[in-house]
């Protein structure tokens, strides 16, 4: 078992570009179960609206995919907590089958658009986003992703342009997105810029405290807080550690002090995406329970505070997953695959929280920012 996580830490690909670099790997047998905590959530009194939401989004997540998480935890995951549950349609305004651009979009602005596009319609135009939307309205904002925070999904809550190759532009347009955390990685595309640009001094000069370890991040900092952690994309598991829930913990930690107003948080597993693309099973498993520790970290804080809504959800489903065991005693998974790319099955939707049930049925996925803007009290801009 170390060998097979040996090959995997030095020879998994950076990011999605090389997907066709697939090296299929059936079985995978678990030894790091996490903890789980369950909370009985007729018992919690929830408020009735929630003021803040946090949005997590498995990237490639089908429910294959949670299923082999919770055989590998020996039944058990953070998010079977989450006991509203629906699922979302995923295809895109050009394809049956959605790319993360467009995906991610819908979520972010509650339109359909094409493949490739970023924070813009079908037609090319701007839409905003519920994050810019919930900055308007005085909430406090943030992004964490595994990928870089320029990569598609999160691009997709801060940036508009209609190639979501363009990182350099996503990156600028976030210094001027008024957010308020960012956690990712993607320190090339502010720092080493081809127009020669230094989004890093740029970003201070706006007020944020810049680093490139969660580490190095003082207890109290005063004001925003940027942590680009890779030079691109952060690496995979297990060579990553434990950077996906201390993100999430610390990025809560600081729009916690905001929380008069409420905030918006979207927290994304990105390479659960990426180990589907490749058909490696240990690369999935090991991003699954990595992403649910994230929800257990969400969910968590919304049982305490009960003015904070909890969604997971995915953009579209990735490798056409199925589950063929082995052992849920044990946390020993096997899967099979019928694709290297994405497929355009239905994907689920939990939610946890205020206004949790209105996420039930089956809906597209443009739906799930509709409902957001309902539950903020906002209203869609469309
Ligand atoms: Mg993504
Ligand atoms: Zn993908």
């Amino acid at each position: 078992m170390l060998m097979m996580v040996v090959v995997f830490a030095t020879t998994a690909v950076s990011g999605q570009e090389n997907y066709k670099d697939k090296h299929e790997k059936l079985i995978y047998e678990n030894k790091d179960f996490h903890d789980v905590k369950t909370y009985d959530t007729d018992k919690i009194k929830f408020k009735k609206k929630p003021e803040n939401i946090i949005l997590l989004i498995g990237d490639g997540m089908g429910v294959a995919q949670v299923f082999m998480g919770i055989t590998a935890n020996k039944g058990m995951l953070n998010i079977v907590n989450m006991k509203d549950i629906g699922f979302s349609k995923t295809q895109s305004a050009d394809h049956y089958i959605t790319d993360s651009a467009a995906g991610g979009t819908a979520l972010a602005c509650g339109v359909k658009t094409n493949n490739h596009h970023i924070g813009v319609d079908a037609d090319g135009k701007k839409v905003k986003t519920i994050l810019e939307i919930a900055e308007e309205n005085g909430k406090a904002t943030g992004l964490v992703s595994t990928s870089a925070i320029t990569h598609a999904t999160p691009a997709s809550f801060v940036a508009h342009t209609p190639d979501r190759g363009e990182y350099e532009e996503i990156a600028k347009q976030l210094v001027n997105s008024g957010i308020d955390v960012f956690i990712g990685g993607g320190y090339d595309f502010f720092a080493n810029r081809s127009d020669k640009g230094d989004l890093i001094k740029k970003l201070e000069k706006k007020g944020y405290n810049m680093y490139t370890c969660l580490d190095s991040v003082p207890d109290n900092i005063e004001g925003k807080l940027g942590v680009l952690t890779a030079p691109k994309h952060n690496p995979p598991l297990p060579k990553r550690g434990n950077l996906l829930t201390d993100a999430t913990e610390e990025a809560i930690k600081v729009l916690n002090k905001d929380a008069k107003d409420g905030f918006f948080l979207m927290i994304e597993g990105s390479q659960i995406d990426w180990a589907s693309h490749q058909n490696d099973v240990a690369y999935i498993t090991m991003e699954m329970l990595d992403f649910d520790k994230a929800i257990g970290v969400a969910l968590e804080y919304a049982a305490k505070h009960k003015n904070t809504l909890v969604i997971v959800t995915a953009d579209h489903e990735t490798g056409g997953l199925s589950n063929h065991g082995i052992d849920i005693e044990t946390g020993k998974v096997k899967g099979g695959f019928s694709t290297g790319g994405h497929t355009g099955i239905m994907v689920p939707v939990f939610a946890f929280g205020p206004g949790a049930e209105l996420f039930r049925g089956i809906y597209e996925n443009t739906e799930i920012f509709h409902k957001m803007l309902y539950l903020y009290n906002f209203k869609s801009d469309k």
